[in-house]
């Protein structure tokens, strides 16, 4: 087992991977940006190294102050949470370069899975089926009038580096082709470096259902299920559940099927998660992320599994120790993203929390680093907590979520929490049947 772990991040996650390590007996060390210095996480650590200026440029994505941090306090291993350099196969690189243990899968699968191109042909090879679709990178507006003719529109462009909802465009009819292919590649160059582009089948209403896996390096796979997160703003997930209120138990169990199979044949190793868009009764592979997502309590919650310290374990070299029989599914669980931004506008919303009470009883979790007092800075993403209740059927979990947003008091700055009881009380929510599109409607609607 490790001596000593490095947790390259900030908020809540660094203080979930902080537990995790805590109850396995491993030292931290946290590290953190100047703005960050009296943050929850560096409080928690057993040491911690400043990084940075405020800038994530400077600080968390600082790859040789990072790795100057573990040398100097004798870390041997470095887990690297969601965002920042989680899926950045060179950091991986550098850190094994070092000597150290990266702690999430290969450089190579998280360099094949970040090309979403290369993503796609790896699961078509495996026998995961796909979103309709172009072969590959969509080089010039011919080609694109092609495939698109062929699928039949609407289509969808989307960047081969995409991620964060971001280089994706929509083209209703051959009219607006050129004007989504322009747009798509420009955000795709500037927000990526990288203007490669692909089409899909833009789904009318699909849900967004994704399959949690853990590989371990002795050749076993398991999953742990799916999570419906159907809820998103602007392809970004704010509500997710598990399990889908949309499939049943023989569905996941197919589907767990396929994918564990292909991804042993990969050779995969660590946490994981496939995307898929589910419509028609079919499920369709959009992506794969090779680290542990913000999403993973849901389903720590109805298996009963410590999901990172599961991934820290497999990093080590332990072998997961049970099959896929013995993962068991009890009750439901829903997380809500609480985000320090106006409920009605979005428009961020940091600054001086002067109050915080955590709602609390049976069932329920709060992962955040947020306390009475702290300064939410203006630099990183806004999520200030996850609230994650568990019961054991959905209608008693959305009872468990809405008692449990009315006893949330954040106070000082505005936060999502009002938005979250909104969508809680909603009829259409409340019956499960919603899809993608349906929250971008429910919020314009206001
Ligand atoms: P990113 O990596 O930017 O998050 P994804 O490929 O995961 O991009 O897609 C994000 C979201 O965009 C999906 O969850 C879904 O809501 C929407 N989306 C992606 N592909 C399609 C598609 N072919 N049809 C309809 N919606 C899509």
């Amino acid at each position: 087992m490790f001596r000593k772990i490095l947790i390259a991040n900030r908020g809540e996650i660094a203080l979930r991977i902080q537990r995790a390590c805590r109850e396995l007996g491993i030292p931290t060390v946290a590290v953190h940006s100047t703005a960050d210095a009296e943050a929850m996480h560096v409080r928690l650590a057993d040491e911690s190294v400043c990084i940075g200026p405020p800038p994530a440029r400077d600080s968390y994505l600082n790859i040789p102050a990072i790795l100057s941090a573990a040398n100097i306090t004798g870390a041997d291993a470095i887990h690297p949470g969601y965002g920042f350099l989680s899926e950045n196969a060179g950091f991986a690189e550098m850190v094994e370069a070092h000597g150290l243990t990266f702690i999430g899968p290969s450089p190579a699968h998280i360099r094949m899975m970040g090309d979403k191109i290369a993503a796609k042909a790896a699961m078509a090879s495996l026998g995961v089926p796909l979103v309709p679709g172009s072969a590959g990178e969509v080089s010039d507006l011919d080609e694109a009038a092609a495939v698109a003719a062929r699928i039949g529109y609407p289509v969808l462009i989307k960047a081969a580096a995409g991620g964060g909802g971001r280089g994706m465009k929509v083209a209703t009819s051959a009219d607006g082709l050129e004007e989504a292919w322009r747009v798509a590649r420009g955000e795709a160059k500037a927000a990526f470096g990288n203007d490669a582009v692909y089409i899909e089948k833009y789904l009318d209403r699909p849900r967004h259902i994704e399959m949690q896996v853990m590989a371990d390096a002795h050749g076993r796979v398991v999953h742990f299920g799916e999570r419906d997160c159907s809820l998103q703003r602007r392809h970004q997930k704010l509500l997710e559940e598990a399990g889908s209120p949309a499939i049943t138990p023989e569905q996941r169990d197919a589907l767990g099927v396929t994918v564990t199979a292909g991804l042993t044949k990969l050779g995969y190793r660590n946490a994981g998660t496939l995307e898929f868009l589910y419509q028609d009764g079919h499920f369709a592979f959009i992506e794969m992320n090779t680290r542990l997502q913000v999403e993973h309590p849901v389903t720590e919650m109805v298996c009963g599994i410590d999901l990172v310290r599961e991934q820290i374990r497999i990093a080590a070299g332990q072998p997961l120790g049970y099959t896929q029989s013995d993962v068991t599914f009890t009750g439901h669980a829903i997380e809500c993203r609480i985000t320090a931004e106006d409920p009605d506008t979005f428009t961020p919303s940091p600054g001086r929390v002067t109050a915080f009470h955590a709602p609390g009883g049976l069932g329920v979790r709060v992962d955040s680093a947020l306390y009475a007092g702290y300064t939410v800075p203006p630099f990183y993403d806004s999520m200030i907590a996850k609230l994650i209740v568990h019961a054991p059927t959905r209608d008693e979990a959305i009872a468990r979520m809405r008692r449990s947003l009315a006893e949330f008091v954040v106070v000082g700055i505005k936060t999502t929490l009002p938005l979250h009881a909104r969508i809680l009380e909603d009829k259409t929510f409340q019956s499960g049947e919603y899809t993608i599109h349906w929250l971008e409607r429910f919020v314009a609607g206001r």
